[in-house]
């Protein structure tokens, strides 16, 4: 399998190369095409098996099939630590350098609240969060809005549950708009994840590497 194979468009197949990325990883290869057809997705996937551009490649290639014309924040990425956010926002800038109009920003725990609220008040695209941070900006930021979101997706999850994320999880989906694609990752499966699947995806594909 090729990147070119998977019929992406070309300033991602521009942004991968000069990632330095050649070819998909088996997670990439698996993941990319069941997220550009927008189905829900629940992967086991490790960190450094390319997790990041297999959720990332199809979400900026669906942004891509359907500019919007208003801004507003169409997907969320969440994930349980603000270094993983701050790496999540980092490749997902540079896999999509050569397509226009598509900001990031971030919510997440430790970095300075009004900028962020400032950041957010311009409704950026994609949005990686922290799940408490994320919900003090849907709280309190009065000009940051999630009801134009389309895709949610939960990264690490198992760490999330570990991390004592779970109720803030579960505000976040009652939060989040009903009808969105949802892709969850995580290293490990347990009842707590299977329980978390349950309530927030529907019909998922799975894909286990
Ligand atoms: P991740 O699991 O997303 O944290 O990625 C692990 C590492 O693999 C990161 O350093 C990525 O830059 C790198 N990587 C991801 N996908 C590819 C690919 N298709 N080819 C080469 N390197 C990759």
């Amino acid at each position: 399998v090729t990147f070119q194979s998977l019929s992406l468009s070309r300033p991602v197949l521009k942004g991968l190369s000069t990632l330095g990325y050649t070819k998909p990883s088996p997670i990439q290869s698996a993941s990319i095409p069941i997220g550009l057809l927008g189905k829900d997705i629940v992967a086991g996937a490790q960190t450094g098996s390319g997790k990041t551009a297999a959720y990332m490649i199809p979400i900026i290639e669906r942004l891509l099939f359907k500019p919007s014309k208003i801004s507003a924040t169409r997907v969320v990425v969440l994930t349980p630590t603000r270094e993983l956010a701050i790496q999540v926002n980092d490749v997902g800038k540079k896999i999509s350098q050569f397509v226009n109009g598509i900001e990031f920003g971030l919510a997440v725990g430790g970095l300075n609240l009004r900028k962020q609220e400032q950041e957010l008040r311009k409704r950026p695209d994609i949005v990686i969060a922290t799940p408490g941070r994320f919900i003090d900006h849907i709280r309190n930021s009065p000009s940051f809005s999630v009801e134009s979101v389309e895709i949610l997706v939960i990264d690490e999850a198992d760490r999330m549950l570990e991390d004592g994320f779970q109720e803030e999880l579960k505000e976040i989906l009652t939060l989040l708009p009903g009808k969105k694609q949802t892709m969850l990752f995580s290293a490990t499966m347990n009842n707590s994840i299977k329980d978390l699947i349950q309530l927030s995806l529907h019909k998922p594909v799975r894909i286990m590497i």
